[in-house]
C-alpha cells in the first residue's frame, strides 16, 4: 500500500531546506513552490514546481541530503510519499529504464561538479545495470536469432502423421531446428517465444512455410499416390494477426505448385483466443480458400468450448501430456475420451501427439482417435530421409499384425 500523508502549507512555508536529510518525496496536488539553493552566499532560484509534479525525488534516488530549499509561493497541498515507497517502485522498473535514470542522474552530477573537480574523465562510469550479465545474454540470444536466419542456421525436419487404423502416412508436421554455432542445437521451445517478442517470428514463419511447401511439392511429385498428402506447419498467433499473412501464404504455395487443401496450419488455443478483427478475417479467408486449421496442444490452453464452435477449425491435436499418457493414467484417458467426443461434435479430425509405443496405439484407437504422430512411428527427420521414406513401396508405419482393415 502507498504510504501517503496529505500536508497543507501557506505562502512562505518551507517544505525542507538544502542540506536536510531525506526520507520522503512529495507530490504537489495544488499551489506552487520555488526551489532554490545557496551559491557563494547568494540565493539562486532554480525552478518552480506546481500541481502534478514531484519534489524531493533526486536526493532519494542519490541517497544524498537535500540539494535545494523548497518554499511555498502560495497556499499549497502536497502528498508525502515515503522514500521506501519510491525506492521500492524504482526497483520494480524495467532494468534498462532504471539504468537510464541512474546513469542520467550520475552524469548530470558530473556536469554540475565544479571545474576544479572535472578531472574525473578517466573514471569509469558506475555500473548501473545490476543484472547486466543476464541482459547481455538475452540481447545476444535475440541478436543471434536474427543473424541465424541470414547465416542459414535454421532448418526444418518432418515427422510423419499416420492413420491409426493401418499406420499409413497421411501427411507430415514441419518442425524447426536451429544449429547455433556456439550453443549447438537449440530447441524451438527456447527460441520461438523469444522470436515472438522481437518480431522475428514472421521471418521464421516465412522460412518454415517456404521450406515446408517445397518439401511437400517434392513428396507429391514422386508419385500420384502422394497427391493427397498434407503438410502441417506451426504458425504463431501474431502470424494469423498479420494483415498480409494470407497473401504471403498464397504466394509461397503458388511458387511451389501446392494446393491449400494440402496445407494445415497449426496454432495453439491461447494464440487464437481472443483474436483481433484481422485474425478473425484471416482465419475465415484461410478456410474459404481451403486451408486446414488445427488447434495445437489441445487441452493445455484456454478451452473455451463455446468459442471453439465459432472458429473455422478442421482438426484438434491432443497434446502428448494426455495422448501419450492415456495408457498409464485414468485421468488422461478420460480427457482424451472427452476431447475425441468434442472433436466429433465440432466435426473435426483428431490427431494424437506423442505416441511412443504400440500400447499407446491400441489405447488411442479404442478411444476413437483416427490420426497420430510420435516417436513410435517415426522421429522428426531431415528432408532427405523423409523423401527416401516416401519412395518405399509401403507407406505404413505399423507392423502387419497391428493393422486393422477398413
Ligand atoms: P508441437 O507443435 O507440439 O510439436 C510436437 C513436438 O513434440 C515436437 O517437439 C516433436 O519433436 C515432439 N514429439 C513428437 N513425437 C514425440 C514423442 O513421441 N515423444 C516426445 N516426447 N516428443 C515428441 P519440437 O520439435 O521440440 O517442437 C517443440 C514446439 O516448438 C512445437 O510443439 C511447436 O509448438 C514449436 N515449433 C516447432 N517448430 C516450429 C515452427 O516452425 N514454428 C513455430 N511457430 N513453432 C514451432
Ligand atoms: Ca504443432
Ligand atoms: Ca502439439
Amino acid at each position: 500500500m502507498v504510504a501517503v500523508t496529505e500536508l497543507m502549507l501557506n505562502a512562505g512555508d518551507v517544505l525542507y531546506r538544502e542540506g536536510d536529510p531525506n526520507d520522503c518525496g512529495f507530490i504537489v496536488e495544488s499551489g506552487e513552490f520555488i526551489l532554490y539553493h545557496q551559491q557563494e552566499g547568494q540565493r539562486v532560484d532554480c525552478e518552480r514546481r506546481g500541481p502534478g509534479s514531484i519534489i524531493g525525488e533526486l536526493s532519494i534516488l542519490t541517497g544524498q541530503p537535500r540539494t535545494v530549499t523548497v518554499q511555498a509561493l502560495e497556499k499549497c497541498c502536497v502528498f508525502r510519499v515515503s522514500a521506501d515507497e519510491i525506492l521500492d517502485r524504482f526497483e520494480k522498473l524495467d532494468p534498462i529504464l532504471r539504468a537510464c535514470i541512474e546513469t542520467s542522474i550520475n552524469f548530470a552530477a558530473t556536469l554540475n561538479r565544479p571545474a576544479h573537480h572535472q578531472d574525473a574523465i578517466a573514471d569509469l562510469a558506475p555500473n548501473t545495470l545490476r543484472n547486466a550479465d543476464d541482459l547481455i545474454e538475452k540481447f545476444k540470444f535475440e541478436n543471434d536469432i536474427l543473424k541465424g536466419l541470414t547465416r542459414k542456421e535454421f532448418f526444418m525436419v518432418y515427422q510423419p502423421i499416420v492413420r491409426l487404423m493401418d499406420g499409413q502416412i497421411v501427411g507430415f508436421e514441419a518442425l524447426m531446428r536451429w544449429e547455433h554455432p556456439q550453443l549447438g542445437s537449440v530447441p524451438p521451445s527456447q527460441f520461438i517465444e523469444v522470436a515472438e517478442t522481437i518480431d522475428a517470428i514472421s521471418d521464421l514463419t516465412e522460412f518454415a512455410l517456404t521450406q515446408a511447401c517445397a518439401t511437400l511439392a517434392q513428396i507429391q511429385n514422386q508419385s500420384a499416390d502422394h497427391w493427397d498428402m498434407f503438410m502441417s506447419i506451426n504458425v504463431s498467433g501474431s502470424d494469423i494477426g498479420r494483415y498480409d499473412f494470407v497473401d504471403q501464404l498464397d504466394h509461397v504455395l503458388n511458387m511451389n505448385g501446392v494446393q491449400p487443401q494440402n496445407i494445415k496450419l497449426e496454432v495453439t488455443e491461447t494464440a487464437l483466443i481472443p483474436t483481433s478483427d484481422v485474425s478473425e478475417r484471416n482465419l475465415a479467408r484461410l478456410r474459404s480458400l481451403g486451408y486446414g486449421i488445427s488447434i495445437d496442444d489441445f487441452g493445455t490452453g484456454y478451452s473455451n468450448l463455446a468459442y471453439l464452435k465459432t472458429l473455422p477449425l478442421t482438426a484438434l491435436k491432443i497434446d502428448r501430456a494426455f495422448a501419450g499418457d492415456a495408457r498409464n493414467s485414468d485421468v488422461s484417458r478420460s480427457i482424451v475420451k472427452f476431447l475425441v467426443s468434442l472433436g466429433g461434435e465440432l466435426n473435426v479430425d483428431i490427431v494424437a501427439e506423442g505416441i511412443e509405443s504400440i500400447e499407446d496405439v491400441a489405447v488411442l484407437r479404442d478411444l476413437g482417435c483416427r490420426f497420430a504422430q510420435g516417436y513410435y512411428f517415426h522421429r522428426p527427420s531431415s528432408k532427405s530421409d523423409i523423401l527416401k521414406l516416401v519412395t518405399q513401396d509401403s507407406l505404413t508405419m505399423l507392423p502387419n499384425e497391428s493393422r486393422l482393415s477398413g
